[in-house]
């Protein structure tokens, strides 16, 4: 028997506008907010994602969670069920062969582990932001192409709605270009 695929779409807007089961945040480790996606999804969220977010820090992650590593808390006043806080690695260009690789084995950890706990809570759809093409300096080129690799081979059901919202015109691109490459 086919396994269904899940559907992978691409939007270009605002993340805190989607309505999902799941939105992913690019959050930073002390879970505490900050800019870009995270200040927006705290901002549109509310007060109870920030209450859940200082929860998790006082019971596991007082020395902040780990890059690579996801979290689950509730989604506020967002148009979703849960929020997905998962922290990416900032970029260091300097890096080359082993160690490049695992900067970019935690990239692609962030997609995975939220994918995972997205099925874990059942949801059904999910959008994710470029994690890391911010703040976290990741090439949009590399960024995109590894975001979309690992969530095709990561993908599983109950998920059949998989989106990756983009900010910009330059974001939107570089995702088109990958979504387009053969797997
Ligand atoms: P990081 O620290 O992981 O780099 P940022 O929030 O700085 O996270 O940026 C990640 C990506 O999210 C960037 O491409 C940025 O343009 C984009 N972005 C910023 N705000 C939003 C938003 N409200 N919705 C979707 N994408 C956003």
């Amino acid at each position: 028997m086919t396994q269904p695929v899940p559907t992978i779409t691409l939007v270009r807007g605002d993340i805190t506008d989607q309505h999902v089961d799941v939105i992913v945040n690019a959050a930073n480790s002390t879970l505490l907010g900050g800019g870009g996606v995270d200040g927006a999804i705290h901002r549109r969220g509310g007060p109870a994602v920030l209450a859940d977010c200082r929860k998790l820090r006082a019971s596991h992650y007082g020395g902040g969670l780990p890059t690579g590593r996801a979290v689950v808390t509730t989604a506020g006043d967002l148009h979703a069920q849960y929020v997905v806080h998962t922290v990416g690695p900032v970029h260091q260009p300097q890096l080359t062969g082993e160690a490049d690789r695992a900067q970019t084995e935690l990239l692609a950890s962030c997609y995975r582990e939220s994918l995972r706990l997205a099925g874990e809570l059942g949801a059904r759809s999910i959008a994710f932001p470029a994690i890391s093409t911010g703040v976290y300096r990741w090439p949009l080129s590399d960024g995109a192409r590894s975001a979309v690799r690992t969530v095709r081979e990561a993908a599983r059901e109950p998920l059949f709605d998989i989106r990756f919202v983009l900010f910009d015109d330059a974001a939107l691109g570089h995702f088109e270009q990958a979504l387009a490459a053969a797997p």
